[in-house]
């Protein structure tokens, strides 16, 4: 006889949901998903903090899982020509220059910003000239790669340009938009694809990098241009994660999928989002209705966050000499250290290792942790 080997439902219903989270993760990182991942399972001490420990331990093992030559450069297009992104093809040869898509022989080719806005006539083109410029854009899909001869397009099998929107002139600090030099900025979707796997969407940024827009985020003012930037950019990063879901239960379904049409959406909403976004009216206004609704959550969702957050989630941020309280789902907060909110953001994954491993942000000594939970605003009654 063989014995009844079936697993408690509880396990599989565990397991199912721990693997829906790796794999949202995974996709979201651009990392294919491994096929085993070695965990630790944390088996003491109260459910939420096992819980972070967790997640925790799934971040570093799936980013320890990121196979060696998975090819991703923030801020390069691939050369299909040398195969690479670490080419001086693979970068602008300034940050005015545009990825104008390929050439038939693989060549990446850079263009001047305000040149193609010229000759494509895009609409509020006069504004490029004005002072300070408006700044307009534009959104680019096949014809990154339609004329390519089939040898080097067959190279980009293992990143591929499916889209862009590209806006400028944007200030080259979000944080001081009427006082800096002026770039302009690529959102690019890109194909990642393993040989053997399907491929996986990923979010590139070209112009200015998301380091300099958190940046530019974490210090400047709260609903400022910085802020809206960056927000911008994590629902970017948010809806390329969402267009690689549904392509991917598409397939796993055998249903059709019309992807190109979903790109299509998505560059058309980024493209009017950021255009949006650096006209000066809208931040007026948007402040304004702010100031007009009676609740403000985001800062009482900070509060709490700062209030229920252990030393192990509270950072001194070094440059700025603020403190950053890491809430739950990638929530940070600034604060100042008399317990002032000054803004709130997400990180992006694996953002809190980068910004800790480079000192940027250094836990906060326990006794400073301690001064700055006194600070906290008492809850309202
Ligand atoms: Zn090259």
């Amino acid at each position: 006889m063989v014995p009844d080997r079936r697993p408690p439902a509880g396990l599989a219903a565990a397991l199912e949901a721990l693997t829906a989270h790796v794999d949202g993760l995974a996709r979201a990182a651009g990392i294919p998903l491994p096929a085993h991942l070695p965990l630790t399972l944390p088996l003491l001490g109260p459910l939420p903090e096992r819980a972070a420990a967790v997640e925790r331990a799934v971040a570093a093992a799936l980013e320890a899982s990121r196979p060696a030559q998975a090819i991703w450069r923030e801020g390069r297009v691939f050369c299909p020509r040398c195969e690479s992104l670490d080419c001086a093809h693979a970068a602008p040869p300034s940050p005015t220059t545009v990825f104008g898509g390929y050439a038939p022989t693989g060549w990446p080719q850079w263009l001047d910003f305000t040149q193609v806005c010229v000759d494509r006539r895009v609409p509020g083109l006069d504004g490029i000239f004005a002072d300070p410029p408006q700044v307009v854009g534009y959104a680019d899909a096949d014809a990154l790669t339609a004329a390519l001869l089939p040898e080097y397009a067959a190279a980009l099998a293992p990143w591929r340009p499916l889209g862009q929107v590209v806006v400028g002139p944007v200030p080259a600090d979000p944080g001081r938009p009427r006082h800096s030099e002026r770039h302009a900025l690529t959102l690019q979707v890109v194909a990642l694809a393993q040989p053997g796997s399907p491929a996986t969407l990923r979010l590139n940024t070209l112009g200015l990098s998301s380091e300099v827009i958190i940046d530019a985020a974490t210090d400047g003012p709260p609903r400022g241009v910085a802020e809206g930037l960056w927000r911008t950019l994590q629902q970017a990063h948010r809806l390329v994660a969402r267009l690689n879901r549904r392509a991917g239960t598409a397939a796993a379904r055998g249903e059709a999928f019309d992807r190109a049409a979903a790109l299509s959406t998505l560059l058309g909403r980024l493209r009017a989002d950021l255009v949006r976004l650096f006209e000066p009216r809208t931040w007026r206004t948007r402040h304004a209705d702010d100031r007009h609704q009676a609740g403000v959550r985001p800062t009482e969702t900070a509060l709490g966050d700062a209030r229920e957050a252990g030393d192990d989630r509270l950072y001194l941020d070094t440059r700025r000499e603020t403190v950053i309280v890491i809430g739950p789902r990638g929530r940070a907060h600034v604060f100042t250290l008399r317990g002032r909110h000054v803004t709130s953001l997400r990180l992006a994954p694996g953002e809190l290792t980068r910004r800790t491993g480079r000192d940027r942000w250094k836990p906060l000594a326990p006794d400073a942790a301690q001064a700055f939970r006194d600070a906290l605003p008492l809850p309202a009654p």
